[in-house]
């Protein structure tokens, strides 16, 4: 199910242009608009998910899906040897701006812990 306000549907659906990197019949992947670090993409499902939080069993594919393309598009970055970081932000105090759930692959610097 589509959401037509969401902007990430938008992307999937070619309404909103993006730098795409990725695309299989589950998942799509495209670099992020305002990079946090020199790679930064995001991997999102086709499927409609607003937060984490409304992820069910029904899921559990698809998430575990999502974390192997995460892999592959770190490798193909060359960032997979150094390293790098996958985060998944939910709702406010997790700081999500963008209410379609997507894995950020962040790296190409080091990464700083605790994040702020
Ligand atoms: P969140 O804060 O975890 O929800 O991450 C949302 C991410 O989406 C942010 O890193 C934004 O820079 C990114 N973003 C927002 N709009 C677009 C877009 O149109 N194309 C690519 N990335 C976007």
């Amino acid at each position: 199910m589509k959401s037509v306000s969401c902007i990430f549907c938008k992307i999937i659906n070619r309404e909103l242009d993006a730098q795409i990197v990725y695309e299989d019949e589950l998942t799509l992947a495209f670099r992020d608009i305002a990079p946090a670090a020199p790679h930064h993409l995001l991997v999102i499902p086709k499927a409609h998910i607003s937060t984490i939080n409304e992820a069910d069993n029904t899921h559990q594919a698809l998430l575990g899906h999502m974390l192997l393309v995460a892999k592959r598009l770190a490798q193909d970055e060359n960032i997979a040897e150094k390293g790098y970081r996958l985060v998944m932000n939910c709702n406010s105090q997790g700081g999500q701006t963008v209410f379609h759930i997507h894995l950020h692959v962040i790296g190409g610097r080091n990464m700083h812990w605790p994040p702020g």
